[in-house]
């Protein structure tokens, strides 16, 4: 952008123009949802984000050769908003899900050696479809099978429109029907870790609710799991890119937003280095802090509650060794640190021998743990887990640390997430820490988009595009 130029069409070269001008905050996938929506029904959209790529928390850097993922991203056939955005932006052939659920879960704390179990479903109705899976689940004696399955049923039966479930956590829940502390960890933790980036006891019942009934208890095929078979950077950043542009938006990057405000007429100006843009409307996609701090006075009631929501930690653990040591695209692990396990081989464009990333989960205790400790403890129980790396070559051990991947689905949180629409006329949220019923997650985000792009449309009196992701009736 040249300094002291207008980007877009704006409000003040135009006079008695019908207003239809909107700055999007932000491009992570919230940002160029609300962006693509925005601009599909014919708004004139500037996309603005501070770092030199699209993609915000899902993002791919280059290394050594080899393009890394900052994190290993999944997500569940459930997650229909995200589904609807693969497909806008034409990626979805490019993170396929599987024909079925199948978990591989290897635990290496037994005395016996390593044992393999699976979480799998059948083409049975819900709640059959994982019966056989639960019935022979060897991570877990008969009785506690027998409870799960009570428990399952118990938790299809809670009323996630009932706010008091957010008060309360998980754990507790899990306990009070008769979970044991293995069956907490090798099944409700195993999926809970992964999903809500919280142990159980650490995380609010709407919230672990939401994720088990939405991808346990709705559809047979709800927890089928899908992910990007190339770098997340080609999804969410050269395919989103190409969308926009296509789709007539003028994307910005390294363009950091510094301030918003409006004026009497409620024109909004936002403010980056050396120029100001003008809109009618303004979508903030930006993390919960960066919104508080960019939130014009009077915005929100209570803007202080977007400091009160917390974050969680993900670390990866990235190993690549000289030769094949994994079968498998995936599996979870029980009685070892590791957590799940991916083969990100050939996404990363490695040649010879294979590449894992590690992804670990509600992180705090490790995340600031030196580069060298985390190799003392992982490697050996990569070997633990994987006889083929014990006689293998590691040609490079790496980490990635994101500190604030989520916000923290801690009980409580429900009511610090406001929702799209602010006090501020023309100003709307977006974002996954944002009111959508789901924990931080992609889907979370694109829902956040969609519900920003619908108020903004609302206010401007355009009528939503045909194609545009649809949100389900409640039951
Ligand atoms: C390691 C890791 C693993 C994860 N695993 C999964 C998973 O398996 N499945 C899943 O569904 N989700 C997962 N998530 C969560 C998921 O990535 C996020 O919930 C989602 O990407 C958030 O998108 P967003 O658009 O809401 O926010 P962000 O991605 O945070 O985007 C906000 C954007 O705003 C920009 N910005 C901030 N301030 C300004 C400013 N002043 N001016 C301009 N731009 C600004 C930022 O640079 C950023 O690009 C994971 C996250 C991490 C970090």
């Amino acid at each position: 952008m040249t300094d002291g130029t207008q980007p877009g069409a704006s409000l003040a070269d135009t006079p008695g123009r019908l207003g239809r001008d909107a700055v999007v905050i932000g491009g992570g996938l919230a940002g160029i949802t609300a962006a693509l929506a925005l601009a599909d029904a014919g708004v004139r959209v500037t996309l603005l984000e501070g770092r030199p790529r699209l993609g915000g928390l899902a993002f791919s850097f280059q290394r050594d050769g080899l393009t890394v993922d900052n994190g290993q991203h999944v997500y569940l056939r459930c997650c229909t908003a995200y589904r609807w955005f693969l497909d806008r932006i034409e990626g979805a052939a490019l993170a396929p899900l599987q024909d079925r659920l199948d978990v591989p879960v290897l635990d290496v704390a037994r005395p016996e050696g390593r044992r393999l179990g699976r979480l799998r479903r059948d083409a049975l109705p819900v709640p059959l479809h994982l019966g056989r899976s639960l019935a022979t689940y060897p991570h877990l004696s008969l009785a506690e099978r027998a409870r799960v399955g009570r428990a399952a049923l118990a938790l299809k039966g809670l009323d996630l429109a009932d706010p008091n479930l957010d008060t309360q956590d998980f754990g507790s829940w899990l306990t009070a029907h008769g979970q044991s502390a293995r069956a907490v960890e090798a099944l409700w933790d195993l999926v809970g870790v992964a999903t809500l980036n919280a142990v159980a006891g650490e995380c609010s019942l709407g919230l672990a609710a939401m994720v088990f009934k939405t991808g346990l208890l709705s559809d047979p095929g709800a927890a089928d799991i899908g992910w990007a078979r190339v770098p997340l950077g080609d999804l969410h950043d050269r395919l989103a890119r190409k969308a926009l542009d296509s789709a007539g938006v003028r994307t910005e990057i390294r363009t950091r937003v510094t301030s918003i405000s409006t004026d009497d007429n409620g024109t909004w100006s936002v403010q980056v280095p050396g120029e100001t843009l003008r809109a009618d409307a303004v979508v903030l996609a930006v993390p919960q802090r960066e919104a508080h701090d960019l939130l014009p006075a009077g915005a929100l009631d209570a803007p202080e509650r977007l400091l009160e929501i917390g974050t969680a930690p993900i670390l990866n653990v990235h190993v690549v060794y000289d030769r094949k040591v994994l079968g498998r695209p995936f599996f979870a692990a029980l009685g070892t640190p590791v957590q799940w396990v991916f083969d990100r081989t050939e996404a990363s464009g490695l040649h010879q021998g294979q590449y894992l990333a590690l992804s670990q989960s509600a992180a705090q205790d490790e995340i600031d743990e030196p580069v060298a400790a985390l190799r003392e403890r992982y490697l050996p129980e990569l070997e633990r887990l994987l006889p083929r790396a014990r006689g293998a070559e590691v040609k490079d051990f790496f980490v990635t640390r994101e500190r604030t991947a989520t916000f923290a689905p801690t009980p409580g949180v429900g009511r610090l997430r406001p929702g799209a629409r602010t006090k501020a006329s023309g100003l709307y949220l977006a974002g996954a820490w944002t009111a959508t019923g789901w924990p931080a997650t992609m889907e979370s985000a694109v829902r956040s988009g969609v519900s920003a792009a619908d108020a903004v449309l609302g206010a401007l009196g355009r009528p939503r595009p045909r194609h545009l992701f649809e949100f389900e009736e409640a039951a």
